[in-house]
């Protein structure tokens, strides 16, 4: 089934591509049942729903929502009782599903702590807290304020203090201190200043975080009662809005050790949906020009003006936007945090900032030389100095095809979701995209309930994120991911495949 991620609502049913011409209802609405015939993706398909499944005033929209969710309910039934055990060790996601059921009501304590207590990026010193106390207490060796004395080269603030890190290692007691593999999940924790004034979880945060101790903790109960070699490392990983604490982790060594790193993130979409599509890339460009200032009418020709050298690169980039595939970006402004220049005077000094975006690291690293060229080349032409510094960038994420096909498989057989890879990369950009270059990494979106126009980084969003629903969604991803996150630890041919994808795709 096709399943796009450019849908803003919960329920709408992004399998059926041209709804009017290919939905028609067969009987008048309100009758004891109607059937409904349509067709997706070259095949076609006859519903006969009760009335109890018809609504009385249909609009198309509602119509189409109704036959969605009765046809990816009967589907994912059908799955189940056919494939339910038809997954890695079914016996293991038995007591993955059991602990996290058990963890359940604590976790979603947890979570709604979090949402109360929203904190902006590098300030989440409530969710550090409260999340690195509870790992200690159920067993896992904390590491509180992670990497906080490694101070960033490029960032602001220097320090970042509220990162942490739960580890639990098992090996079963015949093996002795054999090396084993690590299995890394993050947990995200940061909220946004949304709507202006105050600050909420208005990009769901608070689910990542509990999603990421789901995880942990399952694998743990799955290791200890099964026997198995692993370790697990849970990250708590601040500033993903903005802050790019991942980068800086990485960068502070912070994912030493970890073979493959996993994580989850909430969204709009089709009802228990999840998908594994990748993200765009981005960087910053600050470039400043220096001239040499004089009167503008008297002695002209003694300055070296800078505005004249942010023109002519700034008409050189429109001009290199005709040239670039269309799913590149290249976006600008001038900065005038000055006071207002005089016209009478050549400007001397002058900055812009542009933000370059690419479907890959590779495409960002083409598209920024050539930008870059503009500000050299209109440096040339006007006599100025250009500085010109690049920002470190945020990878597109380069999700491991054979973890995705994996959870895609238990997220469907297991837990009743409907999986799928998205066609085109989504228009967001995120600071795992750059753990999944640095080593095997799956970021998976999934749905919770949304109302329309109320998406990711809206005031809705963030009374999304604290509803059962979309407690319920997480955990069930959760149990997803864990078992993948186990067969990484358990089977070396599973996780010689991860790593042979790895090393042809992270270039
Ligand atoms: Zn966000
Ligand atoms: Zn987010």
């Amino acid at each position: 089934m096709h399943i796009s991620t450019q849908w803003q609502n919960w329920w709408l049913p992004n399998c059926i591509k041209k709804p009017r011409a290919d939905l028609h209802k067969r009987a008048g609405v309100g009758h004891e049942s109607c059937t409904y015939h349509f067709t997706h993706d070259g095949v076609d398909e006859r519903w006969l729903l009760s009335h109890d499944h018809a609504p009385s005033a249909p609009s198309t929209e509602k119509l189409l929502n109704v036959v969605h969710q009765v046809v990816v309910n009967a589907r994912v039934v059908k799955a189940i009782a056919a494939n339910r055990n038809d997954i890695y060790r079914p016996e293991v996601m038995q007591t993955i599903e059991d602990e996290i059921d058990m963890l359940g009501p604590r976790l979603v304590d947890l979570s709604m702590q979090i949402h109360e207590k929203a904190e902006l990026k590098f300030h989440e010193n409530f969710a550090h807290d409260t999340l690195s106390d509870f790992m200690a207490a159920q067993g896992f060796k904390v590491t509180k304020n992670y990497k906080s004395d490694v101070p960033s080269a490029t960032e602001t603030p220097k320090f970042m203090k509220t990162a942490w890190r739960a580890a639990f290692t098992h090996i079963p007691k015949q093996l002795g201190a054999s090396a084993v593999r690590t299995l890394g999940v993050n947990s995200e924790m940061d909220a946004l200043p949304i709507p202006k004034g105050q600050v909420t979880h208005a990009c769901g945060h608070n689910l990542i975080a509990i999603g990421g101790v789901a995880v942990a903790l399952a694998v743990k109960k799955a290791l200890q009662q099964h026997d198995v070699a692993g370790s697990v490392v849970l990250l708590g990983t601040p500033a993903e809005e903005g802050g790019h604490g991942k980068v800086r982790l990485l960068d502070a060594d912070g994912y030493k050790g970890i073979d493959a790193c996993v994580m989850c993130h909430p969204g709009s979409g089709p009802q228990h949906s999840v998908v594994t599509g990748s993200s765009l890339a981005i960087q910053a460009i600050r470039v400043e020009f220096t001239g040499k200032p004089a009167h503008a009418a008297l002695q002209p020709w003694e300055g070296v003006n800078a505005q004249d050298a942010v023109m002519l690169s700034y008409s050189a980039i429109s001009m290199l936007r005709q040239q670039i595939r269309p799913d590149l970006r290249v976006h600008g402004v001038v900065q005038y945090d000055k006071e207002p220049l005089p016209a009478n005077v050549i400007p001397a000094d002058m900055a812009m900032v542009w933000n370059i975006r690419a479907p890959t690291k590779a495409d960002l690293e083409g598209l920024r030389a050539r930008v870059v060229k503009c500000f050299e080349g209109a440096a040339i032409a006007t006599g100025c100095t250009a500085n010109i510094v690049c920002k470190p960038p945020v990878l597109n994420l380069n999700q491991n095809s054979v973890l995705a096909k994996e959870f895609a498989h238990i997220a469907t057989v297991r837990c009743g979701m409907t999986a799928a890879e998205a066609d085109e990369n989504g228009a967001f950009s995120t600071d795992f995209g750059n753990v999944s270059y640095a080593l095997p990494a799956l970021h998976p979106g999934y749905a919770v309930p949304t109302v329309p126009n109320g998406g990711n980084h809206t005031a809705e969003f963030a009374a999304a994120a604290g509803t059962p629903e979309a407690h319920a969604e997480t955990l069930k991803v959760a149990k997803a991911l864990s078992l993948l996150g186990f067969r990484v630890l358990d089977d070396d041919g599973f996780f010689k495949d991860v790593k042979d994808q790895f090393t042809a795709t992270a270039k």
